[in-house]
């Protein structure tokens, strides 16, 4: 059968590149550590993806897991300064750059759909910058949204799992809702806007579920959620009620299916023994509910624990496979490998 080309709506693998990191691996060899470089990307296909950059605490918190009787609660994560978070993006969009000068065409930076196609057409991976977490963006003039738009920036994620100048990520947790606190703050709702006016794509992912209301009030653009499953197959704070699902196909947005088997999995164990049929399930689960046009892949590739079938990038081919064996057609699995994120960037995105 003919492997398809795929676009992946999320990763973390800039964090782990060479270009940003002293002891990360160098993207344009094939490693065995992490999940994604360009030579894994060629294997499985991938032709592009949501990069993204985001900023972290200087010393990693420990400790923070507790186990219960049904599941896990995580501490909530500290607000980061502004100041630390600007720093740290900075050096991560100057290692995309730094990266691509060095691979000489073999990967580009890619602003609209007709790049992303040209990209395709030539064999070069194509790099959507997206940032999650908003707290490098001032909340009063935000100028800083302009000189990130300025460099690539085309898709936002207002939240991580910790609250910010705009709003509030949910905490990590299973069994729990996403209703886990207030909604945007002003300066979030006006990050929404400003948001829609430049054409940047607003990700949902992270966002609490008041949050994710006032986005769906606000914004003019399709509803998307780069990496995320769905709350009633797996019951953790990260994945989507019914509600919201159905709000992201009213306005012809798309969900990016979350590999991370935490999330995927209805028992949330943290076990990459996780068969791809326990993925089949999740994504029929997800197109019964809101079709197959806003279903289409987030991996979290180098930012979770993949199902071992998969493993990694090169292995994408096996989860396409498994969803033909499933019965989907090939209409139905090119909307969720390519299609459908072409489709949602050309309806948010400026540059056509
Ligand atoms: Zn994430």
């Amino acid at each position: 059968m003919e492997n398809l080309d795929i676009f992946d709506g999320h990763n973390d693998s800039i964090l782990f590149m060479s270009d940003y990191s002293a002891d990360g691996r160098d993207f344009l060899d094939r490693s065995e550590r992490g999940h994604l470089d360009l030579p894994r990307a060629r294997e499985g296909r991938m032709v592009g993806g949501l990069f993204a950059v985001s900023a972290h605490p200087e010393i990693e918190p420990k400790d923070d897991l507790t186990i219960t009787d049904e599941g896990y609660e995580v501490r909530y994560a500290d607000a980061l300064s502004p100041e630390h978070a600007r720093l740290q993006i900075d050096g991560q969009v100057s290692a995309v750059k730094a990266l691509i000068e060095r691979a000489q065409g073999q990967i580009r930076l890619t602003t609209s759909a007709d790049d992303i196609r040209a990209a395709i057409d030539v064999s070069a991976l194509a790099i959507v910058l997206h940032m999650e977490g908003a707290e490098a963006i001032d909340d009063l003039s935000m100028c800083y949204l302009d000189t990130l738009y300025d460099r690539g920036l085309r898709s936002l994620g207002l939240v991580w799992s910790r609250p910010n100048a705009f709003g509030y990520g949910v905490p990590f947790a299973y069994p729990r809702s996403p209703d886990t606190g207030p909604g945007l703050t002003d300066a979030g709702k006006r990050l929404v806007k400003r948001c829609n006016a430049l054409g940047i794509m607003i990700d949902v992912s992270h966002l609490n579920e008041r949050g994710f209301w006032d986005v769906a009030a606000l914004s003019v653009a399709p509803l998307v959620a780069t990496h995320a499953c769905a709350h009633t197959v797996c019951r953790s704070t990260r994945n989507l009620t019914d509600r919201q699902l159905d709000a992201i196909r009213d306005t012809d947005g798309v969900i990016g299916l979350n590999l991370a088997v935490n999330d995927v999995r209805p028992d949330a164990n943290l076990d990459d023994d996780t068969p791809l049929e326990v993925v089949i399930r999740h994504i029929e689960y997800l197109v019964r509910r809101v079709g197959i046009d806003s279903v289409a892949l987030g991996s979290d590739f180098d930012g979770a624990v993949m199902p071992r079938e998969i493993r990694d990038a090169s292995g994408l081919p096996r989860l396409i496979e498994a969803m033909r064996r499933a019965g989907f057609n090939e209409t139905d699995l090119r909307k969720f490998a390519l299609d459908n994120w072409l489709r949602v960037f050309g309806l948010t995105w400026k540059d056509r």
